[in-house]
């Protein structure tokens, strides 16, 4: 039986509401300091990464109202990272992990383990899948594409690799870890690396646009054997 395992930030849900969310923690912390209103504030952060990305967003923000400090910056840092997020899955993501939900199904996601840990909470996802492997959790060195948390998997089903699909966004890191090892990879495009093309050895078996593509007609072809979903 195929194990399914998914990447979680855009291909599960849209990383840019994380994003976004946490914005809004971050202005309702800074609102009072500033003495300008949480949406306001909120409405400018998230105005200034869609033109130019996160990095800079918190020392802008303090420097626009002439409050900047390395010690304000990482308190905001803080109130973005420990903020409890509303997410809600992709509606395509919700139908497949619910038309599998006979098959073995994992998570495999790098990042701040308790960022990712409070996605997964706010996600509901942690009845849904067997287990959420935070690569951050085997340290650094074992994230994507770092194979290590795969092979857990293996182990963990007594399966090969072969036996195992990836479904992930980032061709940089998603695919070409675990590839030569023999595991299945598809790609879904969306999120930042949507438009990118890479060489073979990043790219995945497959491309979709959407999970609802995941049938299990694909799921067998790509196999190269019938899916025999318990009943
Ligand atoms: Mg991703």
């Amino acid at each position: 039986m195929p194990i399914l395992v998914f990447d979680l930030d855009d291909t599960l849900y849209p990383e840019l509401s994380y994003v976004h969310s946490g914005f809004r923690a971050v202005a309702a912390f800074l609102s009072p300091l500033l003495l300008v209103p949480a949406e306001a504030l909120a409405a400018g952060m998230i105005a200034e990464e869609a033109e130019q990305g996160r990095g800079q967003v918190f020392d802008n923000v303090l420097r626009q109202h002439g409050r900047w400090s390395k010690t304000l910056v990482a308190a905001c840092l803080r109130a973005y990272r420990q903020h409890q997020p509303e997410l809600t899955l992709f509606p395509d993501a919700e139908r497949c992990l619910t038309r599998f939900a006979a098959l073995p199904q994992y998570l495999v996601t790098d990042g701040h383990k308790e960022v990712q840990t409070r996605k997964v909470a706010a996600l509901q996802l942690a009845g849904r899948v067997r287990h959420a492997y935070l690569t951050n959790r085997y340290g650094r060195h074992r994230a994507k594409p770092d194979p290590h948390v795969f092979q857990l998997i293996c182990q963990r089903e007594g399966v090969a690799p072969n036996q195992v699909l990836y479904v992930g966004d980032n061709l940089r890191k998603d695919f070409v870890g675990i590839k030569p090892l023999g595991f299945k990879t598809v790609r879904i495009l969306r999120g930042n690396y949507a438009h990118l093309e890479a060489d073979e050895a990043h790219e995945a078996h497959r491309h979709i646009h959407s999970l609802d593509e995941l049938t299990q007609e694909f799921i067998a072809s790509l196999f190269g054997q019938p899916l025999d979903l318990p009943a």
